[in-house]
């Protein structure tokens, strides 16, 4: 609990942005932050190690700065679930709307994971839940299982994560906002 208040005060939320009425929680304080940067890594790293995960993969942009961190120390590949157009190889690729009707897609390379692999999906954060839930559906379109959502924040308010539980994956949040 000591640990989680030390993280959650390392964040740093930015009222109305990047528009009116969003409060913003910028991770960019806690990563400057080493003992509270440290602090999340350990979380992942213990709750994945020693279960038999095959693949890491991170979500465009902040996943990033995770994913291949917990990957590294578990031994595992990384794989990037990216943004339009930045994947060179072959992609699946899956739409989802975001909260004010604008539709974004992710993109995978078709053999980034195999199947039955079983895969733990980064992120920064959970608001809506779209775009955890599209590349969720990219792994499983894939054959490969996702074994946990894991993010460092969770948006309660937005209800992103029971979107994503009901759709049948688990969530898993160091920081849940109210
Ligand atoms: P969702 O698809 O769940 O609505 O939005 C989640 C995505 O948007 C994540 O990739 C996350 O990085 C970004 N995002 C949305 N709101 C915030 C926020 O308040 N803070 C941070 N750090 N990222 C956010």
């Amino acid at each position: 609990p000591q640990t989680l208040d030390f993280i959650r005060n390392s964040i740093r939320d930015i009222p109305n942005w990047p528009e009116p009425g969003v409060m913003f929680r910028d991770i960019s304080t806690m990563l400057q932050n080493p003992q509270a940067f440290r602090a999340v890594v350990d979380i992942f790293v213990d709750r994945y190690k020693g279960i038999g995960i095959d693949v890491v993969a991170g979500l465009d942009a902040r996943g990033f700065i995770f994913g291949p961190i917990v990957a590294y120390e578990l031994g595992i590949g990384f794989v990037p679930i990216r943004k339009k157009g930045k994947l060179p190889y072959t992609t699946v690729s899956k739409s989802y709307t975001l909260e004010y009707g604008d539709v974004s897609t992710v993109e995978m390379h078709i053999d980034a994971v195999k199947k039955s692999d079983k895969v733990v999906v980064i992120d920064d954060l959970i608001a809506t839940g779209g775009t955890m839930l599209a590349a969720c559906s990219l792994i499983t379109d894939l054959g490969a299982k996702v074994h946990e959502c894991a993010v460092v924040s969770d948006l309660l308010y937005l209800k992103g994560s029971d979107l994503i539980k009901e759709r049948g994956f688990e969530v898993f949040s160091i920081l849940e906002y109210k």
